[in-house]
């Protein structure tokens, strides 16, 4: 990000002052006044700052009340850009995106995330690299880089903890080798977190208490409380795959454990269960492609994994209370079967004032909530108040 150089003690404030432009609405100098009441020297010494940190922009005239019409001021979300990655454990996803988190432009590749760190995120560097020349931008106009990964994550080291399906990245330090490689500063989550956080910013960012699922190798949850990601103490809230299923059985899971959510009515599983009854469909996509075409046998197995993940879910409905469950991952793509039995268990088993306003729905980012959130966790990161005040201050002390 470019940053002007100022004095140190004019710039105070500036990042709180920021905040209240990150809604996007252009303002005038007099109406920032009466918002913050703050003095309108100190008011004008916070908005020139930010107007040289690039961070605001002349936006044209508010309406003349007589006399010279007051220049607007708004939030620059081009000031800087920033790179989302979303990492499968065959397929990447890596996006460009403005400081609103709008994607300015994308690369998508299979990747094996079993090949281990260095060769994966190499990769995802150089389609970094290359998303940024290609669209005219330079390495110092790079704000930060978020990446979501298919498995835990401790957020405050953005270090993989045992994560199963990804050998070799235990405890590796992911933040490192991509500030060498790309800049920093540098992201991680677990994906999931990263699709709630995503879906929640582009379609739902008023919605207050919200959980996104996602069903495929795997079944995980996101959380947003009070309009935020809820991580948790560790950052494994919402890891949904291993808590007891209804009808689990002692079937064997992948963690060592039986009886799984994961080991019921994940796309494996549906496929495993499918095939039981002499069905083959292959793997999860040819499942979807079977249920979509109206094979009863897949929708009704499909429908009942909804119900086994709407038993467990209507449980996070009595604790949580959300206003929206967003469903998403490849199995979701058999939305209508899935949804079905997750609706028909959740609404069921609830009470009426946690599901009267409750909408249980598809995800609606077709894909890119991994990426956007990844890039939004960089950006409400980048422009805190706080992360402001550093950037404006280093600048003016260099
Ligand atoms: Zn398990």
């Amino acid at each position: 990000m470019t940053v002007g150089s100022f004095s140190p003690g004019a710039t105070s404030g500036a990042g709180e002052l920021l905040q209240l432009m990150l809604d996007g609405t252009p303002r005038t100098r007099a109406e920032l006044i009466k918002l913050t009441g703050l003095a309108r020297s100190t008011v004008g010494a916070r908005v020139d700052a930010l107007l040289a940190a690039g961070l605001l922009t002349p936006s044209g005239e508010a309406a003349s009340t007589g006399g010279r019409p007051p220049a607007q001021l708004a939030f620059n979300p081009d000031a800087g850009v920033v790179i989302g990655a979303d990492l499968g454990a065959t397929h990447a996803l890596v996006a460009l995106t403005d400081l609103r988190g709008r994607v300015v432009a994308e690369k998508a590749f299979e990747i094996d995330i079993s090949a281990g760190p260095e060769v994966v995120l190499d990769r995802v560097a150089r389609t970094g690299r290359a998303l940024l020349s290609g669209a005219g931008r330079r390495r110092d106009e790079l704000a930060g880089v978020g990446i979501g990964l298919p498995g835990p994550v401790e957020h405050s080291t953005g270090r993989p903890v045992l994560p199963p399906i990804m050998p070799g990245w235990d405890n590796y330090d992911v933040p490192a080798h991509l500030s060498t490689s790309l800049g920093g500063p540098v992201l991680v989550d677990n994906d999931v977190n990263l699709m709630a956080l995503g879906e929640h910013a582009t379609m739902y960012p008023h919605v207050e208490q919200m959980i996104f699922v996602k069903v495929a190798t795997g079944i995980g949850a996101g959380i947003i409380s009070g309009g935020r990601l809820h991580r948790g103490a560790q950052g494994a809230a919402g890891d949904l795959g291993h808590v007891a299923a209804l009808h689990g059985d002692g079937i064997p899971c992948t963690c060592g454990n039986v009886g799984c959510l994961e080991a019921v009515a994940s796309g494996p599983a549906v496929v495993r269960a499918l095939l039981e009854h002499g069905i083959d469909a292959g793997d999860t996509r040819g499942l979807v492609r079977l249920a979509k075409s109206g094979d009863l046998a897949a929708a009704t197995a499909v429908r009942e994994a909804g119900r086994e993940i709407g038993h467990v879910l209507a449980t996070c409905v009595s604790l949580l209370n959300p206003s929206v469950i967003a469903v998403g991952g490849l199995l979701a793509q058999a939305a209508e079967s899935l949804l079905a039995g997750i609706r028909e268990v959740v609404y069921g088993r609830s009470l009426p004032l946690a599901t009267g306003e409750l909408q249980i729905v598809a995800s609606r980012t077709a894909g890119h909530a991994g990426v956007i959130g990844a890039a939004t966790m960089v950006i409400q990161h980048v422009l805190s108040a706080e992360q402001v005040e550093a950037q404006i201050s280093s600048a003016a002390a260099g």
